[in-house]
């Protein structure tokens, strides 16, 4: 049987599929081959670092990068208490109201 292969989105650059992002956490539909997911991370880390200039870890970044993509609770309830909400105000509602306007946000921007 042959291995199976794709096409990587980015480079375009026929590899096995173990050489692809199992979980399809940064890319949501596309094939992208580790290589260049290395490449986007580190500009995005580049590029998240400028915009933070405190002494934070590379550990950190990918945790707080990770939470945005996800929109875990943990980032809305951040967002919320950084527009002003208090902590006893936040009810799950809240959160579910504030996670379908970040996604509607995000799909008016790609699209
Ligand atoms: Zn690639």
């Amino acid at each position: 049987m042959d291995p199976i292969k794709r096409v990587c989105k980015k480079c375009g650059e026929e590899k096995l599929l173990e050489a692809f992002n199992s979980h399809k956490r940064f890319c949501a539909n596309d094939y992208i081959c580790f290589d260049c997911l290395n490449k986007i991370m580190s500009a995005r880390i580049r590029k998240y670092q400028k915009k933070n200039r405190k002494n934070i870890t590379k550990r950190t970044i990918l945790q707080h990068l990770r939470h945005r993509d996800e929109l875990s609770n943990w980032y809305i309830k951040s967002l919320l208490r950084y527009a002003g909400f208090d902590r006893d105000n936040i009810t799950p509602e809240l959160i579910e109201l504030k996670r379908v306007q970040l996604q509607i946000h995000r799909l008016t921007k790609t699209n």
